[in-house]
């Protein structure tokens, strides 16, 4: 496979294009326009017409009748069209015979010569100066593709974020200052000979602003901004993805200094080691080589810098990360307490809110959401607020929104028969009332058993009250037995188990192997790690690292640990059964019931 001829930049391509105009021009003006324009016509009498048949000077005769003419010309003057209004005359065509006159169309109508010359020319210097004007116009700002493969290369002459449009993630924004500085003054880290790292790697989940950052680096540095994404290459024809990525480097290095942008590196950069289809994976190899090659050729200190994205930095092929590639890695976190806090106000700062909202409040009720989450979180309430028919945003507006969003949209026409949403009900409360009970447990912020569209059939909103980053063993022990307590409500007040509690059993298992396996919270194993996690940011599964025996031993220890904070959560409820009651009839009365309201029937 021989690589593709280079895609032409688009300042060649421009001459082209005008090469090309002004040969249309000349050949329009040459070949085409004295066909169209017949020299010269002349009206004449019809005695004059007849005067000339009768000396043979006429040559072809075309009658009119739409137009009742005739148009005629002579054996001197080819060129020459001569026309008479028509006569009532029946012999004409007899006459016309006997003279051997040639019937024929003689197109067209005498034209005049604006129409012909001028009209054209007008109209094709027109549209060549309008071509090339919006031509120009998108060079200069906005989005644009070059050359002739499927991937886009979007440049911006200026992004217009900066980093007070990213709330939160001081980290990586301290971490991308020094690059930022780096683009304002080149030459002085260049004098000094310190070379800054070529790339740099935001790493984080989906939604939390590393595209965003990228973006803001380049509007705080105000240099052009160019991004590809990873993705687009893969539908793309073999060979082009590397003439693309030569193309992208090609652009920067001219306009350096500025900032190059790959998002979601991961699909081109995945590691190169896994069996390969037939030709399948030839394309993205050649376009992860072309990478490596451009990112190795470029001379640093120019002052162009390559940042690139990606959610699995663990399936990133090896050569990617060595020194003078990737080699800075920048870790864009989910926003903690205080950043959701920060997030929702960037975000308020675009709609109409009330004067009284209470961010904080948003922000707890919705631990490990990310920034887009949040994002959207704001723009669901102000949709609320415009479906009915308010000019400000209210509090309520962005609760709703939160549910929305977390939980999926109210499905208002549900149908569950009362039995159900008794059982529903009792079986949030459930939950709500071992977290509440067990001191260590974060309280409700709101439970309501009105369906969501993404299947839950209840909710309980659980808040804690500060940021966590470390959970001691009773919190992980206390939080397995909360989960179990859906479960534990239903078969104390129901004496019966139904399917609702698929999910619960499924957290509970996964926290109670996480805390053998890999937080090495249990005496039997102690401190070994029979786990590891394959993607850190992506669901996180993990693969087993340890015996069959060891295994067998594990999912022991996960029923046992299981099974007794089952049986805490039954105790805790058999406790407080009134309390359970009071507050499922509370529930399944008024289908929500905030944590206020919840901590004051539970105490009084
Ligand atoms: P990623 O590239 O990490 O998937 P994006 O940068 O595309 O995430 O973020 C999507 C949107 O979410 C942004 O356009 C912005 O509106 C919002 N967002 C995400 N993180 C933040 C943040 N830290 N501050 C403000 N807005 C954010
Ligand atoms: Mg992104
Ligand atoms: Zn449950």
């Amino acid at each position: 496979m021989n690589p593709p001829k280079k895609p032409r930049s688009p300042k060649k391509t421009l001459i082209y294009y005008y090469i090309i105009v002004l040969l249309a021009i000349f050949l329009v003006n040459s070949l085409l326009i004295p066909l169209f324009s017949t020299p010269e016509s002349e009206n004449v009498t019809y005695n004059t017409f007849i005067d000339m048949l009768q000396n043979d000077e006429l040559k072809e005769v075309e009658v009119r009748d739409q137009d009742n003419v005739i148009v005629f010309t002579t054996n001197d003057e080819a060129d020459k069209i001569y026309m008479t209004n028509r006569v009532d005359d029946p012999d004409l065509t007899n006459r016309l015979l006997d003279h051997d006159v040639v019937f024929t169309t003689i197109w067209p109508n005498p034209p005049s010569r604006f129409w012909t010359t001028i009209l054209p020319l007008v109209l094709m210097v027109g549209l060549s100066v309008w071509m090339f004007r919006s031509m120009q116009k998108r060079m200069n700002a906005g989005a644009m593709s070059f050359g002739k493969s499927g991937a886009k290369i979007y440049a911006e002459t200026e992004t217009g974020k900066t980093f007070a449009d990213v709330a939160g993630e001081d980290e990586a924004k301290e971490a991308l200052k020094e690059i930022v500085d780096f683009l304002h003054d080149p030459g002085k880290y260049a004098a000094i000979g310190a070379r800054l790292p070529k790339g740099a790697l935001l790493v984080g989940p989906p939604g939390t602003g590393k595209t965003l950052l990228a973006k803001a680096v380049a509007g705080e540095a105000h240099v052009p901004f160019f991004s590809i994404s990873g993705s687009e290459f893969v539908e793309m024809f073999v060979g082009m993805g590397a003439a693309k990525v030569r193309d992208l480097f090609k652009q920067a290095t001219e306009k350096a200094p500025c900032i190059v942008f790959i998002d979601e590196i991961d699909t081109i950069g995945k590691r190169r080691d896994n069996a390969a289809g037939v030709g399948g994976n030839d394309e993205r190899e050649q376009t992860l080589n072309q990478l490596l090659t451009e990112m190795d050729g470029f001379d640093g200190k120019k002052g162009v810098v390559i940042l690139a994205a990606t959610n699995r930095p663990e399936i990133l092929d090896k050569a990617l990360l060595r020194p003078g590639r990737f080699d800075r890695r920048i870790p864009v976190e989910l926003p903690d307490l205080a950043g959701r806090e920060a997030i929702l106000k960037v975000h308020a700062k675009n709609v109409k809110m009330a004067p009284d909202i209470d961010y904080n409040a948003v922000a707890r009720a919705t631990a490990g959401s990310s920034g887009a989450d949040l994002a959207n979180i704001v723009n669901e309430g102000a949709l609320r607020a415009v479906r009915q028919g308010r000019s400000l945003v209210r509090q309520d507006d962005l609760e709703e929104s939160v549910e929305v969003v977390l939980a999926g949209y109210q499905r208002k026409n549900a149908v569950i028969s009362p039995k159900e949403k008794k059982i529903i009900a009792y079986h949030e409360v459930g939950h709500a009332l071992v977290a509440a009970k067990q001191t260590d447990s974060a309280p409700v912020h709101k439970i309501t058993i009105i369906p969501r569209t993404s299947g839950a059939l209840g909710y309980t909103m659980q808040v804690d009250e500060g940021e966590h980053v470390l959970m001691n063993r009773d919190e992980v022990y206390n939080k397995i037995a909360t989960l179990t307590g859906g479960r534990a409500a239903e078969e104390l007040i129901f004496n019966q188990i139904t399917t609702g509690a698929s999910n619960d059993i499924e957290q509970a298992t996964r926290l109670a192997r996480a805390m053998i396996t890999r937080y090495g919270m249990t005496n039997s194993f102690d401190m070994v790690a029979l786990e590891t996690v394959n993607n850190q940011y992506l669901g996180g599964d993990t693969s087993l690292a340890c015996s069959q025996e060891t295994a067998a031993k594990i999912d022991e220890e996960v029923v046992r640990i299981v099974r007794s904070a089952h049986e805490k959560a039954q105790g805790i409820l058999k406790e407080n059964a009134a309390k359970l009651n009071e507050l499922a009839q509370y529930l399944l009365e008024r289908e929500t019931i905030t944590g206020e309201e919840f901590m004051e029937i539970l105490n009084r």
